[in-house]
């Protein structure tokens, strides 16, 4: 490879190269020169630029080739699309080339001569930024690079990077420095937004709610972008008012004191101002100097606490605006587009985040709403897949039954051990299921955790999503183990109760019939013996023949009592309608005997027709009208009265009288077997009567019962069931 010759202009673009920015190294490498000669082509280029302008000399021979390196270099500066400034050792501006010009919106010719506090004589910050980083260079001569936000022509303030080398003059020693500027304000931009976006969204992230996450985001916003403060508004649409609700600052206790101010109070609809105005408009407002803006109203208040320029731009979802931000500067700052720009992309995404943060709201407490329903209706809550695979299942399944549900995810009811399903039953679930039918009150009986079983009753219903397709069934389950097991012992204890009622009546029935045998022995041996040895008998004798007689005859009374009462229950007829009045006009032609012979006044109301085994009914009425009459007041005619009323689903008899009535303490007592209140002489009766009257009724499945007044009468009441429709 050919070694290049290197002409001074070739030699001079290299150096620039380096000027604008480009490291060393890269230089190096493009053009296959070693670093060392590199920077002694720069020291050489910096020191003929720097020479001649100063003091251009008579050209000669070496002059010559001197000052045409050197036209060439400042056509290239003069040309060169990036500011180039050239400052002498006593600080003074020397020369700056176009570019540098048209940056800073300054004459060139006014500023020759002038030092950097009079260039930047608005920015002493500024000034004092690059007077430092020159006094460094005077004392360490070589290159320096440093960023700085500087104002420029628009008043705009740019980001740069600022490179600055020294020069020699012809005497060897330092004479002065050139200095570049890179513009590297969009770049800054960009990674700057990525990083204010970056913090916001994490704590947007992080957060719950906007409450929380404000803070956070406007000082992201502040801190990244220098700004002293900023506030969050909201918009309450009911009322229409708008308050601040949080607030970030620099530390310092005259922009606190603001911040409070602002919060203190509610901005009522009407009022001309700045949040409003972006409340109202949903667009962004900058505001140069607060305290020359009349839109302003806290205008005073923020000058007072030593801020200038402000702007407020909205929180919006879509059309929708939610709220504002607004920031403040302590210093005075123009419009800038692109800081509106990222706060409104940032409105956007709060925007987003309120919506969010209220959908989850929302949600969560559909959910909370769900969960206690489902708490409250069943114990747990389970989902399965479209090929009924169990999917999930809520904690509370093992808290309530102690059944690990780890074996059941993943698998079908059928694939685990049910103790109380046949195959049949499973096959009717599953055909149910693929049906997808809800299903109700499946019970299964699981193998539990201690070697007894658990009863679980499940209940779901098919999923679909949003294309009508099958996704699977989802249900609730609850633990009826214990209502399972109440009901055997309630089952046992009904079979028992049923099986020892039936020996009881079979008893019974057995006793009061071969009872009569022997008893018709007794009394027609006693019979015999009177009549056959009768007057061998003493007086004695005759006598206590005759309390034979009369116990057998009373035996006989008593067992047949006995036997009607059991045949009430095994020998019924069956029910159908019949005439309860045609059945009452029976019994009281039974009764006529004992009416007449009372003088009884017996009346009634028309009875209806009754589904009813008509000898048992008639049993019962001749029962109750025969007390009626049997226990009646010695000098007061019987007055019994049967009634009956409406009541809904069942007929309401009674039989009133006038008799000697019942204290309170036997109204239950008078319905048991062989249970009376009086003594054979007063009024006889084996007290089977009422007992039969409430079989008679409960077989029924009626209700009796008695209301007295000792003395004044009693009132028997009992209940039939009306025929319902289609019972004939
Ligand atoms: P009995 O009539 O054979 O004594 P019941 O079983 O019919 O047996 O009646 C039981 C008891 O209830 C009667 O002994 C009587 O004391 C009381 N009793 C029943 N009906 C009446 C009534 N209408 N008035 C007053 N007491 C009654």
């Amino acid at each position: 490879m050919p070694v290049r010759q290197w002409d001074p202009a070739s030699k001079a673009k290299v150096v620039l190269e380096g000027l604008q920015g480009k490291p060393e190294k890269a230089i190096c490498k493009r053009h296959n020169i070693k670093p060392a000669e590199y920077r002694r082509w720069r020291k050489e280029f910096l020191a003929r630029i720097a020479g001649p302008s100063v003091s251009p000399r008579r050209p000669s021979r070496q002059g010559d080739e001197r000052s045409k390196a050197l036209r060439v270099a400042q056509d290239l500066i003069e040309v060169l699309p990036i500011p180039v400034f050239f400052k002498a050792r006593d600080g003074k501006h020397l020369g700056a080339n176009r570019a540098w010009e048209a940056y800073f919106g300054v004459r060139r010719e006014s500023f020759i001569g002038k030092t950097v506090e009079e260039l930047f004589s608005q920015a002493p910050e500024v000034a004092a930024k690059h007077r430092a980083v020159d006094e460094e260079l005077w004392r360490n001569p070589g290159t320096r690079s440093y960023e700085l936000q500087v104002p420029v022509r628009d008043g705009s303030v740019r980001h740069t990077l600022n490179y600055k080398a020294t020069f020699t003059g012809a005497d060897g020693k330092v004479a002065g420095l050139i200095g570049t500027i890179i513009d590297i304000t969009e770049r800054k931009r960009s990674e700057q937004r990525q990083a204010i976006e970056h913090r916001v969204t994490r704590l947007l992230s992080e957060c719950e709610t906007v409450a929380g996450a404000m803070p956070g985001v406007l000082a992201a916003f502040c801190e990244s972008l220098g700004w002293a403060c900023g506030a969050r508004w909201s918009m309450d649409p009911k009322i229409g008012a708008f308050r601040c609700e949080e607030a970030w600052s620099v530390d310092d206790p005259d922009i606190a004191t603001f911040l409070a101010a602002s919060r203190q109070s509610n901005y009522q609809p009407g009022y001309a101002g700045f949040i409003r105005r972006v409340l109202g408009t949903g667009q962004p407002i900058w505001i140069v100097d607060v305290s020359a803006d009349d839109s302003f109203l806290r205008g005073a208040q923020a000058a007072k606490a030593g801020l200038r320029s402000a702007f407020a731009l909205p929180i919006r979802l879509g059309d929708q605006v939610l709220g504002a931000m607004e920031f403040f500067h302590r210093e005075r700052r123009l419009p800038d587009e692109w800081l509106l720009e990222t706060g409104v992309t940032i409105g956007n995404q709060i925007g987003h985040f309120m919506a969010r943060v209220q959908a989850e709201g929302e949600l969560r407490e559909g959910e909370a709403r769900f969960r206690s329903l489902t708490a409250l209706s069943s114990d747990w809550y389970w989902e399965q897949d479209e090929q009924f695979r169990l999917t999930a299942m809520s904690s509370r399944f093992v808290e309530r039954t102690g059944i690990d549900p780890a074996p059941y995810i993943g698998r079908k009811r059928w694939e685990q051990p049910a103790l109380n399903l046949t195959e049949s039953d499973w096959e009717r679930h599953r055909a149910q299921l693929e049906r997808h039918e809800p299903f109700f009150d499946f019970e299964i009986e699981r193998p539990g955790p201690d070697g007894t079983s658990v009863w679980l009753s499940l209940s779901g219903e098919a999923v679909f999503d949003e294309g009508r397709r099958f996704r699977g069934y989802r249900g609730v389950g609850t633990d009826v183990t214990d209502r399972k097991r109440a009901q055997g012992v309630l089952r046992a204890a009904y079979e028992e109760l049923a099986r020892s009622n039936a020996e009881l009546q079979q008893f019974a029935y057995v006793a009061s019939h071969d009872l009569q045998e022997p008893l018709r022995m007794i009394g027609s041996y006693t019979q015999l013996l009177e009549r056959r040895y009768g007057d061998r008998l003493d007086q004695d004798a005759r006598e206590f023949m005759g309390f034979i007689v009369d116990g057998a005859t009373r035996m006989k009374q008593l067992i047949e009592d006995l036997l009607a009462y059991s045949r009430v229950g095994t020998r019924g007829k069956e029910m159908r309608p019949v005439q309860a009045q045609a059945v009452l006009d029976k019994a009281l032609v039974n009764l006529r005997a004992a009416v007449e012979q009372s003088a009884a006044a017996v009346t009634h109301e028309s009875l209806p027709e009754v589904n009813a085994d008509d000898t048992q009914l008639a049993q019962l009425l001749q029962n109750l009208v025969g007390n009626a009459i049997k226990f009646r007041k010695k000098d007061e005619a019987p007055r019994i009265h049967v009634g009956v009323e409406d009541a809904g689903d069942e007929w309401h008899f009674s039989v009133a009288d006038n008799g000697i009535g019942i204290e309170p303490q036997y109204f239950e007592r008078i319905f048991l077997v062989f249970q009376r209140l009086h003594t054979q002489d007063e009024y006889p009766g084996t007290g089977i009567g009422l007992a039969i009257c409430r079989k008679v009724v409960e077989r029924h499945r009626g209700r009796i019962w008695v209301e007295s007044a000792y003395g004044e009468g009693s009132t028997f009441h009992f209940t039939l069931p009306k025929i319902q429709k289609g019972e004939t």
